[in-house]
């Protein structure tokens, strides 16, 4: 009977074994991390809503970027904070040189040029009711948001981003950037849709952050229902199709199958987005024991790239660089 058993422990039975015959192993170059970035000269302070992480601009926000370089973290997500004042109807901050995306990316590029700078491509954090785009009837309008989609990613590119990355989840926006990019002599910057975002309550302390929470019911007339497989890949398809370099699926965590399914069918690269709610959740369940955090930071981190994803945009990413070594 024993001579029949085909022993597959003999492959899991020491750690020298284990680390041998590994899969995956995680680097610091599948890292993304996010950064939010205010106007103003030298700001530097903490955003409660998401442990650890701050606010900044000028010298800090150099320090950092080079912090992040130095644990050989090749690219930065820029978000915004915007104060309330500088928000109105149709966000048109988003389009506004000298915003504060824009202001960091120029200090950036000119500073830590190393570092890849992708900058998140939305207009709920500059309109004054926090919805995505722009409002008609009391609905957000699909091609007029376009349009300020259009002029912000072309602000974003003259500021010298690497990498644009719309998130409204708008029919056609990967399309219009494209084209905007082409004509506007930025062939070389590159789109990073968020191609499946589904409508998820895991972004809850995100939008605390950045002050643009206009409420579930809104954001569920455009981001994806979360039982949606087949939408999700369609989406993903039509944005690979308008030229998408690589895309985003958020959250990962509870899109391992998305993230799946995809690195079957595209060859883009695929980013998960380890969201703030994920991030949140596993702070707090491992307040007291800095192992258990450790230990299911690298697991989660690990499972999303187990499912295909090639790059993890996460909060945790200079924590699991400075653990990985250079
Ligand atoms: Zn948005």
């Amino acid at each position: 009977m024993s001579e029949r058993i085909r022993r597959l422990r003999r492959l899991r039975r020491t750690e020298t074994v284990r680390r041998m015959v590994r899969e995956i192993d995680l680097r610091p170059d599948d890292f993304i991390l996010p950064l939010f970035v205010a106007g103003g000269r030298n700001v530097d302070h903490p955003l409660p809503a998401i442990p650890g992480m701050r606010v900044l601009s000028g010298e800090p926000l150099i320090e950092e970027a080079k912090r992040v370089r130095d644990l050989g973290i090749p690219a930065l997500l820029l978000f915004p904070i915007v104060a309330p004042e500088d928000k109105d109807e149709s966000g048109s901050g988003a389009c506004r040189q000298g915003g504060a995306v824009q202001e960091a990316t120029v200090l950036l590029k000119k500073q830590v040029p190393e570092i890849l700078v992708i900058t998140d491509l939305c207009l709920c954090e500059y309109t004054s009711h926090s919805h995505c785009g722009v409002l008609k009837n009391g609905e957000i309008d699909n091609d007029l948001s376009l349009e300020m989609i259009r002029q912000a990613a072309l602000c974003q590119a003259e500021a010298g981003a690497d990498v644009v990355a719309p998130s409204g989840m708008m029919d056609g926006s990967v399309a219009v950037i494209r084209a905007a990019l082409d004509e506007g002599g930025h062939s070389s910057v590159m789109t990073m849709p968020y191609s499946a975002k589904f409508a998820s309550r895991l972004y809850g302390p995100f939008k605390t952050a950045t002050n643009s929470a206009p409420g579930e019911s809104k954001h569920a007339t455009h981001q994806l229902d979360i039982a949606n497989r087949r939408q999700a890949l369609e989406k993903i398809s039509q944005d690979v199709e308008q030229g998408a370099d690589m895309i985003i699926v958020k959250p990962d965590l509870t899109s391992l199958d998305i993230i799946a399914a995809a690195r079957e069918r595209f060859s883009v690269p695929i980013a998960g987005y380890n969201v703030s709610g994920i991030y949140n959740l596993v702070c707090a369940a491992t307040a007291d024991n800095q192992c258990e955090r450790v230990g299911l930071m690298m697991e989660i981190l690990t499972c999303v790239r187990r499912a295909g994803a090639d790059l993890i945009i996460t909060y945790f990413a200079k924590e699991a660089a400075r653990l990985l070594g250079r």
